[in-house]
Order: structure tokens, then C-alpha cells, then sequence
């Protein structure tokens, strides 16, 4: 079952792939997760794309498909995968179907980007503990104080409104060609996730079914 993941920030897309990855055992595969464990190691390719992901730019076409080639040739790859984050260009997708052995399904996931803007601009971390909160779905018992350890809890920068819908903007000018690419074959799905992770997921493995990508 080979799938590509296709969606804005703060839609939830990595909670999605997580459910989907663990339940039918393929691998959940996101580019920018790898870029930032190389560059955190500070391998050589690490040092190659820093500043590209520091900056916010694309990395060059080459280096990420031979990134994808090579993990895509690992044995946990054989059943499956779920790419994520990749393609984002239309030579990526074409490569990704001429030489990498394509995909079954692209998943589109949207939601109004009010929806998304409220999700994530209520999100609230604790700088000390890490633990997460909402202030409209998940509040702390005692305004804007962890819980666990009574440390005052921040905004992220990333989360901020303005910068969600900058974020967003950029998303839907980078995937539009890519997000087209995948209509024209016919292989993309939109699923609408303004709504509980729990439906989302349950929505997605319903559409594998239809498409016969896994068994009943
Ligand atoms: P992400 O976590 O998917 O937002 O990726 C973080 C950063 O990694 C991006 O802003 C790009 O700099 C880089 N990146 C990840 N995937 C790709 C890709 N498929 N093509 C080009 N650059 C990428």
C-alpha cells in the first residue's frame, strides 16, 4: 500500500499517518523529519540542507529523490510506505512514478483554514515539561499553568495566527501543481478533517477498503 499524504500545517496530518503506519504496519516516511535528524546529527547531508530548511525554501529536487530512492529500497519499505511531505514539486511526483515504482493513492486532507487557525493558535506548550494543552479543547486546570509542574505556558511562534496563515499560503502555492498532478491520474482522494482524529482516521481506512488496497 503505497501512499502519499498530502495536507497543510496543523491539519493533523502526522497523527494521521501515525494511525494508519501502526494499524497496517508500513512505514511513515516524512522528508522533513529526516532532513531535520540529519542536520541535528550534523551529517553530511545534514550540512547540505540546512540552510535551505532553516530558510523555509525547497531543497533541491536531487537531493531529496535520492533521499526518497534510498529509503524507499529499505526491506521495511517492501509492503508499503507512506511518503509525507514528498513530492512537493511536479519533477518529484514524476520521478516518484518513473522511477521509484509510484504510488496507489494520494490523500488530500483539508479543512477551512479558520478551522485549522483555531486548532492551532490555541495550542500551548510548557517550555519547562513539554506537555501540550488547548485552551479551548485541552485546558490546564488553572489558567495558562502546567498542570504537572506549575511552569507558565507559552505560546509556540509557529503557532501563532499570523504565522499559520502565512504557513498555509505557502502550502497551497508549493502543492497546488503536485496536488493537481495526482487529480489528473485519478488518484487522489480528498478527506475533509476539520472534524476528530478518530473519524479522520476511521474515514481513511475506509476509503483503503473501497479501493481495495487492504482487506476487508
Ligand atoms: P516539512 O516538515 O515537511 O514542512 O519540511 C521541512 C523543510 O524540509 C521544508 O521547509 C523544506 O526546506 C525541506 N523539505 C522537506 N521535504 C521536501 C521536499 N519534498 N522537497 C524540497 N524540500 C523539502
Amino acid at each position: 500500500m503505497r501512499l502519499v499524504f498530502i495536507g497543510p500545517p496543523g491539519i493533523g496530518k502526522g497523527t494521521y499517518a501515525k494511525a494508519i503506519s501502526q494499524k497496517f504496519g508500513i512505514p511513515h516516511i516524512s522528508t522533513g523529519d529526516i532532513f531535520r535528524e540529519e542536520i541535528a546529527k550534523g551529517t553530511e547531508l545534514g550540512r547540505k540542507v540546512r540552510e535551505y530548511v532553516e530558510k523555509g525554501l525547497l531543497v533541491p529536487d536531487e537531493i531529496v529523490i535520492e533521499v526518497v530512492r534510498q529509503r524507499l529500497s529499505q526491506p521495511d519499505c517492501a509492503k508499503g510506505f507512506i511518503l509525507d511531505g514528498f513530492p512537493r514539486t511536479l519533477r518529484q511526483a514524476e520521478v516518484l512514478d518513473s522511477e521509484l515504482g509510484g504510488i496507489d493513492l494520494a490523500i488530500l486532507f483539508y479543512a477551512p483554514l479558520e478551522v485549522i487557525i483555531e486548532r492551532v493558535s490555541g495550542r500551548r506548550i510548557c517550555p519547562k515539561c513539554g506537555a501540550i494543552y488547548h485552551i479551548k479543547f485541552m485546558p490546564p486546570k488553572n489558567d495558562e499553568i502546567c498542570d504537572r509542574c506549575g511552569t507558565k505556558l507559552i505560546q509556540r511562534e509557529d503557532d501563532k495566527p499570523e504565522v499559520v496563515r502565512r504557513r498555509y499560503e505557502v502550502y497551497l502555492q508549493t502543492f497546488e501543481p503536485v496536488i493537481r498532478y495526482y487529480r489528473e491520474k485519478g488518484k487522489l482522494v480528498e478527506i475533509f478533517a476539520g472534524r476528530r482524529a478518530e473519524e479522520v482516521i476511521a474515514d481513511v481506512e475506509r476509503v483503503l477498503r473501497e479501493k481495495g488496497l487492504v482487506k476487508e
